[in-house]
This record gives C-alpha cells, sequence and structure tokens, in this order.
C-alpha cells in the first residue's frame, strides 16, 4: 500500500484539478488489490480484516486520507461489484466480475436518481419497454462517474413503462444507443471520469438484469452503497484532523481539546458504521443509517474547519500549502454525494411524520 498512498500523494492535486490521470487512477488502485477488498476470496476477493463489505469501506477511508478522487473512482467500481455480488444473476457476475476486479473494464453506479426513488422524492428517469428478451431502455443520467474509455458498463434502474415494479439492468458503453458526453466541468474531482449519459432505445436482454425487483434489492444493497460512500467521509476527515493535530502539537494548543473529541467522535462514527453495515440492522432501520451519514457529514465540516483553525492565517499561504485547500474543496462534495444530506433530512422527515 505504500507505493499506493505515494502515488496518491504526488497526484492528489492533479486528480482533483485536472483530467490528465483520468485514465491511470483505476489502474492504479486495481493494481494494488483495491477492487478485491471485502469481496469472497472464492470469487476472486483478497483476505482482508473482516472478510466483508467493511474491508471495501476501510480501503475506501484509507485512499479518501490522500485523495477523495481516487476514493470516489474506487468507489464507484466496487459498488458496481458490490451489486454484481448480491445480485442473482450469477451469470451476469460470472462474465463480469474478473474484468472488474482487474480493473481493466470500468463499473459505473448511476443509482443517485433511484435511491431518490426508493425515498420517494422523484421519479426514475430511465424507462424500459419490455421486448420479449428483456427490456428496451430510454431515458437520461445526468450525473455518472468512472465512465472510463476504452470500455465502460453501468447500472441504472428502470421504470417499465406498464408501470410494473422497477428493475435494475446495466448496459455498456459500446452498446447501440448509447451516448456518454464530455466529462463535466467540475470544479473538482476531475479526474474522476465522470458524464452524463443519454440512452436512447438501447436493448438489455435478460441477461444483463441485476435485480428484477429494484425496490427491494435496492433497500437491500443501499447499506454497502451509503457505507462505502461514509468511507470517503471517514478518510477525508481522519487527514483533515491529522494536520490539525499536527499544528496544535506545535502550539496551537487551544483548539486540542475540541481536536481529540473530534477524533473520538470518528473513530465511534466509524465503529457504529461497520457494526451496523455487518449485523443488517440498516436494511430494516434505514432512518439509523441516515441519521449517521447525516452525523459523519458534519463532522467532515468540523475537521476541515479545525484544520484551518489550527493552521490560521498560514493556511492562506501558497508556500506553505499541503493539500488544506484541496480537502477544503473535497468536503464541498461530501453533502451533495446520493443520498445527499438535503434528501437525507426530507426522507427522516418524512418517516418521522408516518410514525
Ligand atoms: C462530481 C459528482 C459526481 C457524481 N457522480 C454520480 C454517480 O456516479 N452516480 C450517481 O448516481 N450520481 C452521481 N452524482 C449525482 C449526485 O449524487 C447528486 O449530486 C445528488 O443526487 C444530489 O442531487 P441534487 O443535485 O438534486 O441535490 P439535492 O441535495 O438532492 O437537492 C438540492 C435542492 O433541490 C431540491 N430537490 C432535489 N430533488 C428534487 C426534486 N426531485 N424535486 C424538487 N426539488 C428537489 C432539494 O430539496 C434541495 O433544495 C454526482 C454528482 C457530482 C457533483
Amino acid at each position: 500500500m505504500a507505493d499506493l498512498h505515494d502515488w496518491l500523494t504526488r497526484n492528489a492535486e492533479t486528480l482533483d484539478q485536472t483530467e490528465t490521470l483520468n485514465d491511470e487512477v483505476l489502474p492504479a488502485l486495481a493494481a494494488h488489490g483495491c477492487f478485491r477488498a471485502g469481496v469472497p476470496l472464492t470469487l476472486g476477493g483478497e483476505p482482508g480484516l473482516h472478510g466483508d463489505v467493511r474491508d471495501a469501506i476501510l480501503g475506501i477511508a484509507d485512499v479518501a486520507r490522500y485523495s477523495v478522487t481516487a476514493a470516489f473512482v474506487y468507489w464507484g467500481q466496487r459498488s458496481f461489484i458490490e451489486y454484481l455480488l448480491q445480485s442473482s444473476n450469477s451469470a451476469l457476475r460470472d462474465r463480469l466480475l474478473p474484468s472488474l476486479l482487474d480493473g481493466t473494464l470500468a463499473g459505473a453506479t448511476g443509482l443517485s436518481n433511484a435511491m431518490k426513488f426508493l425515498s420517494g422524492m422523484e421519479p426514475l428517469s430511465v424507462h424500459g419497454t419490455a421486448n420479449g428478451d428483456g427490456w428496451t431502455l430510454q431515458g437520461k443520467l445526468a450525473w455518472i462517474t468512472n465512465l472510463r474509455a476504452p470500455r465502460f458498463v453501468a447500472a441504472a434502474a428502470v421504470a417499465p413503462v406498464d408501470n410494473s415494479t422497477p428493475l435494475v439492468a446495466i448496459f455498456a458503453s459500446d452498446d447501440a444507443g448509447v451516448e456518454r458526453s464530455a466529462n463535466l466541468p467540475l470544479i473538482a474531482l476531475r479526474g474522476s471520469n465522470t458524464a452524463a449519459v443519454q440512452l436512447d432505445n438501447v436493448a438489455a436482454p435478460a441477461d444483463d438484469i441485476i435485480a428484477t425487483q429494484a425496490p427491494e434489492w435496492l433497500a437491500h444493497v443501499r447499506p454497502a452503497f451509503l457505507g462505502m460512500q461514509c468511507g470517503m467521509s471517514l478518510g477525508l476527515a481522519t487527514a483533515a484532523l491529522e494536520k490539525a493535530a499536527a499544528v496544535a502539537a506545535k502550539g496551537r494548543g487551544q483548539l486540542s481539546d475540541d481536536i481529540a473529541a473530534a477524533r473520538q467522535t470518528l473513530a465511534e462514527h466509524t465503529q457504529q458504521l461497520l457494526d451496523g453495515v455487518a449485523d443488517g440492522r440498516f436494511v430494516t432501520a434505514a432512518p439509523l443509517m441516515f441519521k449517521l451519514r447525516i452525523a459523519i457529514a458534519d463532522l467532515v465540516q468540523q475537521a476541515v474547519t479545525l484544520e484551518l483553525q489550527a493552521k490560521g492565517g498560514h493556511a492562506y499561504l501558497m508556500q506553505e500549502e499541503d493539500g488544506f485547500a484541496r480537502r477544503w474543496r473535497e468536503s464541498a462534495f461530501i453533502p451533495v454525494i446520493t443520498p445527499s444530506i438535503t434528501q437525507l433530512q426530507a426522507a427522516l422527515a418524512k418517516h418521522a411524520a408516518t410514525q
């Protein structure tokens, strides 16, 4: 891992501010076995501390300490892998898993719209018409990350036009009717291959269906999806608090108690997240996980603020820049990752009203 940490340290700014390493980040992560974390050994996984998705959460957190862009690519790829692990379509899993694990194929997750749909916030943006052997897809995914050349596969939730139960299907970049936009001009995370995708009469045969019953399947996969996203926050908060503590230790001691308290809270939230993902409680008690995701996002804001306060005016000096400005920009992404804090608050309010 030291090699990967070195690579990330050298390239974190480039990954955040340019598209020059778009092609390199996925292979760099794959070369260190990242996508095998938490995958069963029989399916090509690597042994880890827990042997399940918790290893991927911790792996993403580890990468996010150095670069949230790289952690986000890791999240997209590993989430797609998780969908296959949790799919009953074993033929699809066997077909795609080896090239996803070794990073020669990129996997993208277009499920933010689906997660909003699950919380009753918006309709699905991809529609499907049954065509005898599966579905014909039509629609648009406005934001989707890890759309790496030369070829990617992506997952989307599909609303059948006959109003039957939504499903989750995959499509590939070389399928007829798939049109990827240019990379979106982002203020940060620019090395993440994030673009929009238009689907025009794209064939999704039965072989390419991840789940025939999207609501039930999405509720089941959501803890892993959300848990891995929280991994980005955990890593970023860890990095900012490490920097804050290092500065405070050199004289700005006034903040030491606040920094120590934030680190303690971070450790507690991490444990709650790992325990909840492991014991399945977040499947049945989604509000518990939503509250934890909000608390972890708050902690990220607190952590970067503590880093800023510990450094004071020095945080503004170019010659003393050590990644603070990037972490500050990266932290702006945390509240808007699906499900965004706004979406979670709306879902919690709705839940409270039904109690
Ligand atoms: C860099 C980047 C990469 C991304 N990558 C992916 C990806 O790989 N896969 C993916 O699926 N998504 C991706 N997204 C999408 C991301 O997850 C969305 O930003 C997220 O869903 C937030 O949605 P939103 O913009 O509607 O903001 P929200 O925080 O949900 O909402 C903003 C405001 O709009 C209101 N609002 C939201 N929805 C509605 C609605 N339906 N009707 C009325 N008001 C509404 C809210 O109440 C709030 O006031 C990416 C986004 C970014 C910035």
